[in-house]
């Protein structure tokens, strides 16, 4: 089931050579990426685009830093320094890249093409519509957002997903202030007015809620001083903690500080209706309660794309919230399209599926049972394809393979240490329970990236060399010559406000407090994709320190 990704190449391109050889050399191998996002432009910086006919196409002509957006939302940093355009980034690869602003409205992976629509309006001919065929489709079209067809969110609420979201999330601040600045305007319709309340206690939701205090108290108390008694940031979270994907003592940390900070935390609540001035909710205990609000910011989960959601359709994905790919993230029954970023999951083959084969490619000596050696001969190849055999021997603090054995074994063998298919099958019984799925995050998205573009890079040795390193893991996927995608995680961070953060690091390591924020400002600053931007960036922090921050709208 799981057919070779680049296999596929190699099978293909045996053919094209073959028909293309006498005259001219083979032409170039049609590359269409959709999407600018994090995965679209990592995979571009590191594709040797010489070796392919590269188009781009994405609405948006710029690439954007997301995890500074938040910051827009209060102009801690300003929009434009947190973007940059695509056609600079490719400035390098120029003759080798085309790219056309525009929105894929479909996939057809039958006719190999995609079909766009112009996003900067229709040409002569009054259509605006064209096709793009490919050989290679690389799917970075990330998520949108997931009201969860929540009555009244759409028209009601503010996201937090695009720039545009976030300069409309700055305006609409400002425009609450000076609205509650009106004469002749009731103190509880100033209490409304200037009620903030964010649903979603995620990192984008506890960064936002954090960024608009630290606006509120380190600047707009001075310059409102008259209504700055009425305003008031509440977070609404159906878990029983915010920030939920982090370590429980950052979880705590943070809702100690918004206590103090005298941000609302209502966990436990979930939002089941918005109308334009009320924000419905309902709790177990509590029930239904209503309150009044002036801006309501929805930042609760991911929603997939129309364009995914059809091409899945097609494709006989259905039932799913993003498109499934092989550990190579190559879409799941389809031999050219690849999918990376937040738009796709990868399924990891279970090693219990696949128990018997592997147990035939490590009896070299075909006697019908293992011994150490033998399993310790394809031990390598064993946890690069099924990772999660070294994360169980991890979880349960096993330093060998022996260990695992002899739970299976019990003592009886011990000193042999032989063991027949039914022992082996015993010992790796539980392994895949340790199968985790990858969260949807720019640093997944961005080293997706990276890692298909070296494959492409070196699709010719693929051809050459089919067998790679994985030679004994022949289900299917035996002539694979790269090590499947793994992801490295490197760390997150929760900015909290009042120069304020907390980290969780690889190892188990958690940091909170001030120096954090300063780990935060040097890891941000050099994370930015180009040194312009980050001179910007860098500018607008030091501008906020000096001056404060802009509140024209
Ligand atoms: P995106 O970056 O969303 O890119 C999708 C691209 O596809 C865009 O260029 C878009 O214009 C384009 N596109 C959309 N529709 C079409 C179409 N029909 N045709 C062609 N192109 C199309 N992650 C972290 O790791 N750390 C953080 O601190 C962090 N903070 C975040 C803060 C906010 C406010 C948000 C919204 C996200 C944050 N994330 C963070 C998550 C991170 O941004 C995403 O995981 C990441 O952007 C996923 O990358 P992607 O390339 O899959 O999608
Ligand atoms: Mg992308
Ligand atoms: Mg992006
Ligand atoms: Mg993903
Ligand atoms: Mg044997």
């Amino acid at each position: 089931a799981s057919g070779g990704g680049l296999v596929a190449y190699a099978d293909s391109a045996g053919e094209n050579a073959s028909s293309e050889t006498s005259q001219e050399a083979p032409r170039k191998k049609k590359v269409v990426v959709l999407g600018t996002g994090w995965a679209g432009t990592s995979f571009l910086k590191d594709l040797d685009c010489s070796k392919y006919e590269v188009k781009v196409i994405s609405p948006r002509n710029y690439f954007a830093f997301t995890p500074l957006l938040p910051s827009v939302t209060c102009g801690t940093v300003e929009a434009r320094s947190i973007v940059e355009p695509i056609r600079k980034m490719l400035e390098k690869k120029r003759k080798d890249v085309a790219f056309y602003e525009a929105e894929c409205f479909k996939i057809d992976a039958s006719k190999k093409a995609v079909h766009c629509r112009s996003a900067v309006g229709t040409n002569f001919d009054g259509n605006g519509d064209f096709m793009v065929d490919y050989d290679y489709l690389v799917v970075a079209l990330g998520a949108t957002v997931n009201t969860f067809n929540t009555p009244g969110v759409m028209e009601n609420c503010y996201f937090l997903k695009e720039v545009e979201d976030a300069q409309k999330i700055r305006r609409n601040v400002i425009d609450c202030f000076e609205k509650a600045s009106l004469p002749n305007i009731s103190e509880e319709e100033k209490r409304k007015i200037l009620h903030f309340v964010i649903i979603g206690g995620g990192p984008t939701g506890v960064e936002f809620a954090a960024e608009m205090h630290d606006f509120l108290v380190e600047d707009l108390v001075k310059l409102y001083p008259a209504i700055q008694d009425f305003v008031k940031i509440t977070i609404i979270q159906s878990g029983e903690h915010i920030l939920n994907m982090f370590d429980q003592r950052i979880a705590t940390f943070a809702e100690m500080k918004f206590q103090r900070d005298g941000i609302e935390v209502n966990t436990g609540f979930r939002v089941v209706k918005v109308s334009d001035d009320l924000i419905t909710m309902k709790s177990k205990s509590l029930g239904e309660v209503s309150v009044p609000y002036g801006m309501a910011v929805w930042s609760a989960g991911i929603g997939t794309r129309p364009v995914i959601m059809d091409f899945m359709q097609q494709i006989g994905q259905t039932n799913r919230r993003v498109l499934a790919t092989n550990e190579w993230l190559r879409v799941h029954e389809c031999d050219n399209i690849y999918a990376i970023g937040d738009c796709a999951s990868i399924t990891q083959r279970k090693i219990m599926d696949d128990i018997s084969t592997v147990f035939k490619m490590a009896d070299k000596d075909n006697s019908g049972t293992l011994t150490l050696k033998e399993i310790n001969d394809v031990l390598e190849d064993i946890c690069i394809r099924y990772p999660q055999v070294e994360l169980y021997m991890k979880s349960m603090h096993m330093l060998d393979i022996r260990d695992l054995i002899k739970d299976a074994i019990g003592d009886s063998h011990k000193e042999s240490m032989v063991v027949n298919i039914e022992e082996f099958k015993k010992a790796l019984s539980h392994v895949d329970s340790q199968v985790k799925s990858i969260p949807a995050t720019a640093q997944v998205a961005a080293q997706q990236g990276h890692y298909l573009a070296e494959c492409f890079n070196k699709m010719d040795q693929c051809k050459e060399h089919p067998e790679g390193p994985l030679r004994m893991t022949g289900t299917g996927s035996g002539r694979h010559n790269f090590r499947p995608f793994r992801y490295k995680h490197l760390g997150q961070f929760a900015p909290l406000g009042g120069e304020q953060a907390a980290a969780e690091l690889p190892g188990d390591w958690v940091s909170m407090g001030h120096s954090t924020q300063w780990l935060w400002y040097s890891v941000y600053a050099s994370k930015q994709v180009s040194w312009r931007t980050r001179m910007l960036v860098v500018s607008d922090w030091t501008r906020r320190f000096i001056f404060g921050r802009d509140s024209s709208r």
